[in-house]
């Protein structure tokens, strides 16, 4: 009977609606919307401390390179110190290798504590790197789940829109539309009578609708909130 049909018309009304308002879907989306923005931020700060790194590095090198050339310099002045007998001039060359030395202690003691920072820093990528990591790991994770659960989705819409497509065409065109209408400005065209009471508004239906609705040959609607009443067999 058209009625009897209308009603799995509308439990699968009420489950694709059901499916199309999936709490968890919508919130999964969020969370890896979320995962991929803290990602972004963790590989941005991995790609500053990364080039903080180079940069120190560098500067160690350079003055690496400053020692060296010093070095050089006290060499050449050792050299000439032992090539003169002038005592002026070996007090003159004397001094000026103690300032090169002293000048070469205060480098090296320079990149000894910029070596000590630059340890402290390439731990901190490292913990930026597994942080990173962690996240990435999480995002995945969350989008296979997602894809999986919304395949299953459409996999379920599908079937329901086909039974639906075939359900409507066996019931008259009239009581469709009435169906259809109530469904618009309710968001559901139909529900079951429980005892005496309209499962939609949860108010009591008079005898006279109630015997109608088992009659099934028309369409009964509740007095209260007008949608189509079902009772099952
Ligand atoms: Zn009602």
């Amino acid at each position: 009977m058209d009625i009897d049909l209308l009603f799995e018309v509308s439990k699968i009304d009420d489950e694709i609606k059901s499916l199309e308002k999936n709490k968890n879907v919508k919130e999964m989306a969020i969370k890896i919307k979320r995962y991929r923005e803290e990602y972004e931020r963790y590989k941005k700060e991995y790609d500053e401390i990364s080039a903080d790194i180079n940069e120190i590095e560098s500067t160690i090198n350079e003055i690496t390179e400053e020692i060296e050339s010093i070095d050089f310099d006290i060499k050449k002045i050792e050299d000439k110190l032992y090539s003169t007998s002038d005592l002026k001039t070996i007090d003159m060359w004397q001094k000026s290798l103690e300032q090169k030395k002293c000048q070469v202690f205060k480098k090296e003691e320079e990149v000894y504590n910029i070596l000590e920072r630059l340890d402290k820093i390439k731990k901190d990528k490292e913990k930026i790197l597994n942080k990173g990591k962690e996240i990435k790991n999480s995002y995945n994770l969350l989008r296979e789940e997602y894809i999986k659960v919304t395949k299953e989705i459409n996999i379920r819409m599908e079937e329901l829109n086909e039974k639906r497509e075939l359900l409507i065409g066996e019931i008259n065109d009239l009581i469709v539309q009435e169906y259809e209408n109530i469904k618009n400005v309710k968001g559901y065209g139909m529900r079951v009578l429980k005892g005496e009471i309209c499962s939609g508004c949860g108010m009591d239906v008079p005898t006279v609708i109630i015997s109608e609705a088992k009659n099934k040959r028309k369409i009964t609607k509740c007095p209260h909130c007008g949608v189509i009443l079902y009772i099952a067999d």
